[in-house]
């Protein structure tokens, strides 16, 4: 089997003391392979999974040409002069009209139901004069007008959704108009977390001096709950050989992916890169970006490790610069990557070439453009700012600083749907 290194070195321009954001995404990204596993999930349970099947319509949807408005439905005349017709019948959703619409005739006709044979076009009600049965229709009428027809939305035979989808509302209702009921979705994937640090308490217990309350194992939560993932979460782990060993071998048993906090750093005792190294194969990175530089990424038996810094904004950056988007591909999903914008920057910002940062950013409409203000101190353990932000604002590794009223990229955290 290819060893991660000998898979990893053989991309142009690895470098791991050094490495460029990109290329560390596309070094993780040459290690995984998605799950296989899948099963037959009901619809509802399947939002947000990851589809493991082709759907393929058996119908049209609509199964039939059907009235787009309330109106009249007939045969279009041909002519451009106001027209004449004997309504005959009405046709409501669900309940059709029984017959054939002759030139001349005109059936009165509701939203959704469906074109009575012979007609083609539908006038609305709005626009003509009725005396007594007799309908006039004014000129200027199209033919094919307000009718939808049958397969517009879905055709027969055309796939709609194809593997590796994630499931949205949309999809949801897409494959119950089809009258599917359930779809395959791969397996969830297991992670399992914990995070490392002697200074580290425990909600629930005081606080001692020099100690901080463990907040990576909550964020990791938080991040991870989003993505539907399996959550093991093993707690703290002191900076101590035995306990770490045991808590790598532990995590690593069950899960597909192992996530820790802390101890990757330049200075950080030798024993846990040494026993990351010991247990399985693991790839020391030190990363050209802020927040975020030191970050481990290897393989411990079936589970990929990611050993993420300990500073708390740290882990979250690196958690969705890469964890997530390596998480979304070993789950199955297909196009994992986060929409970019542009934004202008309200202020001027500090940046020095040769690394990415990712600025904690808040975006704001004003005067019809968007802006982005930083959310002020930007240090990696300041965590209210990841709280506060509502994007990161992606400063590109070669930019130098950035003057205010120039364009910024900006990667907004929420999606509407
Ligand atoms: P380390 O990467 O282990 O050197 O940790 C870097 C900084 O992050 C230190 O100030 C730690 O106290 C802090 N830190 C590490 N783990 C956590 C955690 N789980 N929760 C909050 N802060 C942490
Ligand atoms: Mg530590």
């Amino acid at each position: 089997m290819t060893s991660l290194l000998q898979t990893v070195s053989c991309l142009d321009g690895y470098d791991p003391d050094a490495l460029h954001v990109d290329k560390a995404r596309e070094a993780i990204r040459s290690c995984l392979a998605p799950v296989e596993a899948a099963y037959e999930l009901g619809i509802r349970e399947a939002l947000g999974r990851v589809l493991a099947q082709d759907v393929v319509p058996a119908i049209n949807v609509p199964a039939h040409d059907n009235s787009a408005m309330d109106g009249y439905a007939l045969t279009h005349s041909g002519g451009e002069d106001e027209a004449e017709y004997e309504e005959i019948g009405t046709a409501l959703a669900g309940r059709p009209f029984d017959g054939a619409v002759l030139p001349g005739q005109c059936v009165r006709i509701m939203t959704g139901a469906v074109m009575p044979a012979g007609a083609d076009t539908v006038v609305i009600q709005e626009v003509v004069r009725r005396e007594g049965e007799r309908i006039f229709v004014p000129g200027g009428q199209k033919r094919g007008q307000n009718v939808r027809s049958a397969g517009e939305d879905l055709k027969v035979g055309v796939p709609v959704l194809r593997p590796g989808r994630i499931l949205r509302a949309a999809d949801l209702g897409l494959v119950a108009s089809l009258g599917i009921g359930r779809v395959k979705v791969k397996r969830r994937l297991r992670v399992a977390l914990f995070a490392t640090g002697d200074e580290l308490a425990s909600i629930g217990t005081p606080l001692r001096e020099g100690e901080v309350y463990d907040s990576n194992r909550y964020t990791l939560f938080g991040m991870l709950s989003r993505l539907g993932v399996e959550i093991t979460d093993l707690g703290v782990v002191r900076d101590d050989p035995q306990e770490l060993e045991r808590a790598l071998k532990r995590a690593s048993g069950g899960a597909d992916v192992v996530i820790t906090t802390g101890g990757v750093s330049v200075g950080e005792a030798d024993f846990v890169k040494q026993l990351m190294a010991k247990l399985g194969e693991v790839l020391f990175w030190k990363i050209a970006m802020r927040p975020g530089r030191p970050m481990a990424f290897g393989k411990i038996g079936n589970a990929f490790l990611f050993g993420l810094p300990g500073n708390p904004v740290a882990v979250m950056v690196t958690f969705y610069q890469f964890v997530r988007e390596a998480l979304l591909h070993l789950a199955g999903a297909v196009d994992a990557t986060p929409p970019m914008a542009s934004a202008i920057a309200a202020e001027n910002l500090r940046k020095v070439p040769g690394r990415t940062e990712y600025q904690r950013g808040i975006l704001y409409r004003e005067r019809d453009e968007w802006r982005v203000r930083t959310t002020g101190q930007q240090g990696s353990g300041v965590l209210r700012s990841m709280s506060e932000a509502n994007c990161f604002i992606v400063l590109e590794h070669e930019r130098a600083k950035v003057a205010a009223g120039e364009r910024v990229q900006v990667q907004p955290f929420e999606g509407l749907v």
